[in-house]
């Protein structure tokens, strides 16, 4: 029977389309079939017109059950496959999620206040990477387990040799994800989670998880992938944690906060659960210092272009947005001016007008949290450009959860640690200026970790050099230069081939990156035999 949600996302008149006047309680998927929460539910909001739209709730569920049914009959089911098989699922659940596109964007605009190309970046990010390990997998061929490097000999007679192989961990690989990427953020980590053969439950983050769970629907109903591979529990997370087994693995994205409570778990701590942070972090962005004036401007335009954007995408809610941006003393003034100036051409407000360019913050709840880092970011700064003045698109400012880009600003950063410490998960960033390289180097490094950087300049050798001093705080350093202007994939975007991911601040976790993603989910084991065992394997 189609529910009330489903009704109005699908059949029901325009005029029905918005607001949404619907409170479905959305269910869980588990033990192979769908079951809602016994209690009254947790209600998910329009961030731009406030009203409820759905209720999550997880109350009730049997979550010993749901994990032992993932582990043992999804785990089995999947390891049955073998990696070309399981690339051809990833490959048929993209054509799902793409069939069922319209519908997501419909979600995303009412769950997450998001303009078109922001939904895109969610929504088109996590099939794209779907898309990429459909392809990865399909080249590992019909096989059930991965060697790794060549054989190694142990002693003097060649005929006794170590070989390394990676099998799929017998366990269920639990996501806890953050509100931002309700939809990237499951596709991300369920890619090579099923390609490797591991079955995945994944707990969405409670305001926007409405995404999620349709997506998830929407496969589960395609009837893609065996019994007990994909779970979704939608709700509290209470309880889950202690449902993990030695060979389960978890995956995080959220908070620092909660994911020290992740890491200081019993289950995690006594039973040697495997865990990936992906936390949060103050990325930055450098224009290096450029020979002529020519080259300058070219740097210094496209480092202001790619500002503004990070800024501005998803209001700012991107784990690897821009947070902090150091340029040359003497380029302090025009760089304030020229990212003022374009931050100012922002619309703001309903993102169903298409003359808005920025919509709204997931939730009230964030946009509290926005105000108050903001406000203590200005004790400590000045306000070089303020978008607030301008009226909201077709919002009203008592409801609406939006708020306009503001560009901070210090010339004393070495006594600001504020400005390297907080992140503002908004519209907002810090401008700073550095008197040489390493100052400038050292004062990216006082956010002790980040999952990015970006460089602007014109000089190959002067680039190169900046990324590797910086490779070892950040999981990814983007180079922008005028040759790859047009080319490159942009400071906050993660794509499948790299790795996402940061020491320290940011977590200390490894994401994607391509095949190497498929290590977190597989067991690495060395089997020292005869060649002639070796040989069969
Ligand atoms: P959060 O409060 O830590 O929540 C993240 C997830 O953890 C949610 O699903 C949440 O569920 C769940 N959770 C909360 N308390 C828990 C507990 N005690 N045990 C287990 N799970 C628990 O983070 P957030 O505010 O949603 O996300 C924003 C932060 O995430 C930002 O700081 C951002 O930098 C970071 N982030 C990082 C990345 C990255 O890839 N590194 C990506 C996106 C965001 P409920 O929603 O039900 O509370």
């Amino acid at each position: 029977m189609t529910s009330p949600a489903d009704w109005l996302l699908t059949s029901a008149p325009p005029f029905l389309k918005e607001p949404f006047v619907t409170t479905a309680l959305l269910p869980n998927f588990t033990v192979g079939q769908w079951t809602s929460g016994t209690g009254p539910g947790t209600p998910l909001f329009d961030p731009v017109l406030g009203t409820e739209l759905v209720r999550v709730d997880a109350t009730g569920l049997d979550l010993p059950e749901a994990f032992r049914f993932a582990r043992d009959t999804g785990g089995a089911a999947l390891r049955a496959l073998t990696y070309r098989q399981r690339a051809a699922l990833l490959g048929a659940t993209v054509k799902v999620l793409q069939a069922n596109r319209a519908v997501y964007e419909d979600i995303s605009v009412a769950n997450s206040g998001t303009v078109k190309a922001d939904t895109a970046v969610d929504v088109d990010g996590g099939i794209f990477t779907l898309g990429t390990y459909a392809k990865l997998g399909d080249g590992l061929g019909d096989v059930h387990h991965l060697t790794d490097g060549d054989a190694a000999r142990l002693g003097k007679d060649p005929l006794f040799q170590s070989q390394h192989v990676l099998v799929p961990t017998r366990g269920v690989a639990l996501f806890i994800n953050a509100f931002n990427f309700p939809s990237w953020g499951l596709w991300e980590k369920a890619a090579p989670a099923l390609l490797s053969g591991v079955p995945v439950i994944v707990k969405p983050a409670t305001a926007t998880a409405w995404l999620t769970q349709r997506m998830v629907k929407d496969v589960v109903d395609a009837g893609i992938w065996p019994a007990g591979a994909l779970n979704i529990i939608c709700g509290s997370s209470a309880g889950l944690l202690d449902q993990l087994q030695p060979f389960d693995v978890v995956s995080f994205t959220g908070s620092a906060d909660t994911a020290a409570v992740i890491r200081s778990h019993p289950a995690v701590v006594q039973r040697s659960v495997r865990v990936n942070i992906e936390a949060d972090s103050v990325n930055s962005a450098l224009l290096l210092p450029s020979a002529s004036p020519e080259d300058t401007q070219a740097a210094l335009d496209l480092l202001v272009k790619e500002v503004t954007r990070e800024m501005t995408v998803k209001s700012g809610q991107k784990c690897t947005a821009i947070r902090r941006v150091l340029v040359p003393e003497a380029l302090y003034d025009s760089a304030a001016a020229a990212i003022a100036a374009r931050l100012a051409k922002t619309t703001v407000g309903n993102p169903r007008n298409e003359s808005v360019r920025m919509g709204a913050l997931v939730s009230r709840t964030q946009l509290n949290a926005v105000r108050e880092g903001l406000a203590l970011l200005k004790i400590h700064t000045d306000v070089l450009h303020d978008g607030s003045a301008t009226p909201l698109l077709d919002a009203d400012a008592a409801t609406a959860c939006c708020i306009a880009p503001t560009l901070l600003g210090t010339r004393t950063p070495d006594t600001n640690p504020v400005v390297h410490d907080v992140e503002v998960f908004g519209p907002v960033a810090t401008l700073m200026p550095y008197r040489d390289m390493p100052h400038a180097l050292a004062l990216i490094r006082r956010g002790q970790g980040s999952l990015v950087a970006s460089l602007y300049g014109t000089d190959a050798a002067a680039l190169s050099a900046a990324a590797l001093e910086l490779a070892d705080s950040h999981g990814r350093v983007h180079v922008i230069s005028p040759d790859v202007a047009a080319l490159h994939t942009g400071h906050g975007n993660v794509m499948p081939q790299s790795l996402h991911g940061g020491p320290g601040r940011a977590g200390g976790g490894e994401e994607l990156g391509g095949l190497k993603a498929l290590n977190f989910y597989h067991r690495r084991s060395a089997i020292q035999a005869s060649t002639a065992v070796l040989a069969c394997i």
